[in-house]
């Protein structure tokens, strides 16, 4: 299979809240690639600093947070060196994000062509508004919205319809990123399968790349071509759906897929339990910060951090089970491609 470019790198992408209580490190030391045209789902509990990621990608983190170090390399440039009329005309353009509730993004007040007109002619201000209009009819009627509701206010369309409002934002200035953060969570289970559906079909027709933010493992193993999981501000495996989903490499992942509900399990199988909860981020502990809570935790987990690595081709792992050390009596373990 051809090798996937490059969309955009993160590296090294710390971000920190000042609190009463110090600071905080929501993302520390975030390094990976988004490739262009997969749809790569981002999973970990509450909390663990996914949500600040999204953001952090469109440079919206607002104070007390900050993005405190790394690199946003787009398609070749690093966007933390642009300034906010820069930024302004990136958001939108290259990346767009929906969330979980898109009534706090749309305007109660403006209808559905006005949102759309107005997003073209704010990037595009030579377009004239009957060309921004019929642009903006022929994208909504693709993605299922009939012009009869162009006309309609926000609180007069369905959840699932609102969401496709705000894809129709993105996609109407040709984003190239879309950031979905929870965008399915307040659906039921029916609209939510058909949004699924249509992301996946709106990737395959308009090239659009996504990035998937959700709690939800069942959604991002039906979406999703890569998984990465986010532990207490740390990614801590990535890799394609398949490989995470029938072995994965990091105890944490393994928790989390394990604790899963499945239909498989015999009625008589309990569910695995993660013992223990999330750290407190004003004072995460050393070393592993899942060492508190891991099964298989060595002496070295508690002092020294391990590093993000590639352990085989594409397959990514922060885990001193999969890394050497002086300190580290176990043997590596070797990871098939
Ligand atoms: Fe567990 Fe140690 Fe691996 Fe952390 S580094 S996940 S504590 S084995």
């Amino acid at each position: 299979m051809a090798e996937k470019e490059v969309l955009m790198q993160i590296k090294d992408l710390s971000v920190t809240y000042e609190t009463r209580l110090g600071p905080v490190s929501a993302v520390e030391g975030v390094s990976f690639d988004i490739l262009k045209g997969e749809i790569l789902g981002l999973v970990g509990e509450s909390g663990c600093g996914k949500s600040t990621m999204g953001k952090a990608l469109m440079r919206m983190i607002q104070p007390p947070g900050r993005i405190s170090s790394g690199k946003l390399i787009f398609d070749g440039e690093d966007i933390m060196t642009y300034d906010e009329n820069q930024m302004r005309d990136f958001r939108g353009r290259k990346i767009s994000m929906i969330f979980q509730d898109p009534m706090t993004s749309l305007n109660p007040v403006q209808r559905v062509d006005e949102h759309l007109v107005e997003a073209i002619q704010v990037h595009e201000p030579k377009t004239k508004p009957s060309d921004a209009l019929g642009r903006s009819n022929t994208l909504m009627e693709r993605l299922g919205i009939q012009k009869q509701r162009m006309k309609n206010y926000p609180h007069q369309l369905s959840g699932g319809m609102r969401q496709r409002v705000m894809i129709g934002l993105g996609l109407v200035l040709n984003a190239n990123l879309i950031v979905a953060d929870e965008a399915t969570t307040s659906l039921d289970v029916i609209v939510e399968a058909k949004l699924v559906d249509q992301l996946k079909e709106i990737r395959d027709e308009f090239g659009v790349t996504l990035l998937v933010i959700t709690h939800n493992i069942a959604l991002v193993a039906e979406i999703s071509d890569r998984v990465a999981v986010m532990y207490a501000g740390h990614l801590v495996e990535l890799g394609t759906v398949e490989k995470i989903f029938d072995n994965p490499l990091h105890p944490y992942t393994y928790g989390l897929l394990s604790s899963v509900p499945n239909i498989k399990l015999d009625e008589r199988e309990e569910l695995y339990k993660m013992g223990g909860e999330p750290p407190n981020l004003t004072h995460p502990p050393k070393g592993c910060r899942f060492h508190p809570r891991c099964p298989k935790a060595m002496p070295i987990c508690e002092t020294i951090e391990p590093q993000f690595q590639e352990v085989a081709r594409g397959r990514f792992v922060k885990c001193w089970l999969y890394e050497n050390h002086p300190d580290k009596t176990t043997k590596k373990i070797e990871v098939a491609a």
